[in-house]
Formats: structure tokens, sequence, C-alpha cells
């Protein structure tokens, strides 16, 4: 049976569900799901991120990350990646820091990944690193240690719910049935309502609010881990500065945009990261949040420009020319520059970061 049908009839049988947890059953369904089966990333795949569009940012990453730890006077800890990908993030950080006295002997590697798949490209890609690397399926299973932590594009897999006012009154957007047995978007106004005071008040008549409860629980998570244990992290993903609403689940299959609601589990979902909500969540967990501030600046700041001025050195034309390109990428307001945030957590005892 196809998810789409398993998921047509988990609503014929107990009415429509809320989208959060249709992204969890395209996503995670243990079967079916969307990251458990396929390759979802590079010129393949559905979708390119920052890591595999250049090598530098990976390497940014790691001297932003053991510039954190010798900021923490290099202590014995770990470097945590929610969402690895190909491992390409960590194959770079680690090349970028193995000159980094100290830092490859006193670290640990861990990993957060829930495919399979990718876990199995990540074993390839790292396995002639010499550091100890731990795979895990959630960041409850995360050791009690100091701790460095990066996560991009992490945070816009998880699922969030869809809520608009109209009339007055708060809707739930669900996922149904229209009159043909096909999945469709439908207002509710009979809704199980999120713990605490989410709704804002400043929000238009049918606008969309969107709410990522597991988001906002893993970073709050985070945060306690690193006012517990000491620590540092950097959260990297497209989404909302500050209040901004409207709708952004959005579905890619081979680089194209489709209905979210067509073929779950063969395509890419996602939404905005709503980083006023993350850096609540810091804060709540006791950790102080910096940002979150462009990519552009973030990685401008890191020093790109003297980074790829020197690896253009290197190179031929041909290279050179593929080096600005992908610099401009990643940086440009146009390109991923503006619409990709940088937030950056620690703990009190911590200075301002690098970059931010
Ligand atoms: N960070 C990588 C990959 C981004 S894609 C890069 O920048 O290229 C999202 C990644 O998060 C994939 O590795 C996916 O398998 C993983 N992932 C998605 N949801 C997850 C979850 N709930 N728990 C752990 N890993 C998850």
């Amino acid at each position: 049976m196809s998810l789409a049908q398993k998921i047509k009839d988990i609503i014929a049988e107990k009415g429509p569900i809320t989208v959060a947890e249709y992204m969890s059953l395209a996503l995670y369904d243990p079967q079916h799901g969307y990251y458990r089966k396929t390759k979802p990333i590079g010129a393949g795949g559905d979708f390119i991120t920052s890591p595999e569009i250049s090598q530098i940012f990976g390497e940014l990453i790691g001297i932003w990350l053991a510039v954190e730890w010798e900021t923490m006077e290099s202590p014995e800890a770990i470097v945590v990646e929610l969402g690895p990908g190909r491992g390409t993030l960590m194959n770079d950080i680690l090349r970028a820091t193995r000159n980094v006295q100290g830092f490859h002997e006193k670290i640990e590697v861990h990993l957060v990944e829930v495919s399979e798949v990718l876990r199995r490209e990540q074993q390839k890609i790292l396995s002639d690193k010499n550091v100890k690397i731990f795979w895990h399926e959630t960041i409850d299973d995360l050791p009690d240690k100091p701790m460095l932590l990066v996560a991009n594009e992490f945070f816009d897999a998880l699922p969030i719910r869809q809520f608009r006012k109209y009339n007055n009154s708060w809707h739930e957007i669900m996922v149904a049935l229209d009159n043909k047995g096909n999945l469709h978007f439908k207002n509710s106004e009979i809704f199980d309502k999120p713990e605490g005071d989410v709704f804002p008040a400043n929000i238009k008549d049918n606008v969309i609010f969107e709410y990522s409860k597991s988001s906002i629980q893993i970073l709050r998570k985070i945060a306690e881990k690193i006012l517990k244990n000491k620590g540092a992290g950097l959260i990297i993903d497209y989404g909302y500065s500050g209040e901004t609403f409207g709708d952004s689940l959005q579905s890619m299959k081979k680089h194209q945009f489709q209905s979210p609601l067509d073929k779950p589990g063969e395509a890419d979902i996602t939404a905005h990261v709503n980083f006023g909500h993350l850096r609540k969540a810091a804060h709540e967990g006791g950790a102080i949040a910096y940002g979150e501030i462009s990519q552009g600046d973030f990685l401008v700041n890191m020093g790109i420009e003297l980074r790829s001025a020197m690896l253009m050195k290197k190179c031929d034309e041909k290279m050179q020319s593929e080096i600005k390109s992908s610099v401009k990428r990643l940086i440009s307001p146009e390109e991923m520059g503006t619409l990709f945030r940088c937030l950056a957590i620690t703990d009190g005892d911590m200075p301002k970061p690098y970059g931010f």
C-alpha cells in the first residue's frame, strides 16, 4: 500500500489530521517516510544545501566551533550535528580543524540522524577520520559533556501546525478528504489548543500562523544541556526573522516545487523556521541566544571573502569562477544570503560568539 493510501485510510477512519501529523507521516513513517528510504540531497536528489554548494561553508563552521571550544578553555567535549545529511558538513568541519591543537584528541562526534540511508553515507565519508563517531536517533541520547552543536537545515524538517483566524476565532488547517476521496486542506474550528499563550495578537485575519512544537521542545532541551554542561550551538536554516507570518509549507521533488499533498513520502516537505520561537525556547532553557542574523552577514563576518580568495589562488580559471559563483550563492541577498538565518546559543559564561 502506498503512503498516500495509508494516510487516506487513517483520515477515513479517524477524521482529518493536523498538518504536523501529516508531515510526520510523510517524512518519518517507519515504512514509507521520506527520510527513511530515499537519498534526498544533491544533484541526483531533491534539493541542495549550503555544505553541498561549497566546502568553505563547512570550513568556516569548523573554525567557529573550534573558537568556541578554545573560549571554553579546550575541555573534553562532544561535537554534535543534528541532521548531518550526506556528512559533507562534518567532513569539512573535521578537515578544517585538524590542525587546531588538541581539538581532535579532546572531542567525540555525535550525529543525530533518523535516516538509515543517510547514516550509511555519513559512515562512508567520515570513515577515515581519527575521531570517535557515534550515531543517535534523538538528542535525548547525547551524553552529558560540554557540547559544540551545529544544525544546518534540520529544523525546517520538523512538523508544524498551521492556524488562521477569521470571524474572530482561530481555526486549525487540517488535512482531510474531499468528496472525491482526495487529500485537501480544510479549516476546522474545533481543534486541540496548543499549550500556553502561543497565538499572536497582532496577526491580520486569514494570515496563516505556523507553530512547531517539536522544534521548540528540541531547542529548549539543547539550551538546558548547554546550561548544565556548558557549550555553544549554531543553528542555520531558512526562516522568519521576527514576527513574520504566512503559509511556508513547501514540498520539493527533483529540485521542483510541488503541492505538499502530492505523493507523500516521495518528496521533501519543509516549513520556514520561526527564529523568534527558537530564541524564546533558548531563553526558557536558560541559555543566551545571539541573532538571528543573515547567513550572508555571518559568513562575511567569518571571513568567507578572504578564504575564497585564498582558495582561488590555487585554482585554474574554471574552478575560480565556480568558487566565485558558489560563494555568491551562499551570501547574496537574492540567493541564500538573506533568507537563510543564523542563531547562536551559549551558556551564560561565554562571551558573544565570533561572527555575531
Ligand atoms: N544538514 C544537512 C542535511 C539537511 S537535510 C545539509 O545541510 O546538507 C535534513 C537532515 O535531517 C537529514 O539528514 C535528515 O535525515 C535529518 N532529519 C530530519 N528530521 C530528523 C529528525 N526528526 N531527527 C533526526 N534527524 C532528522
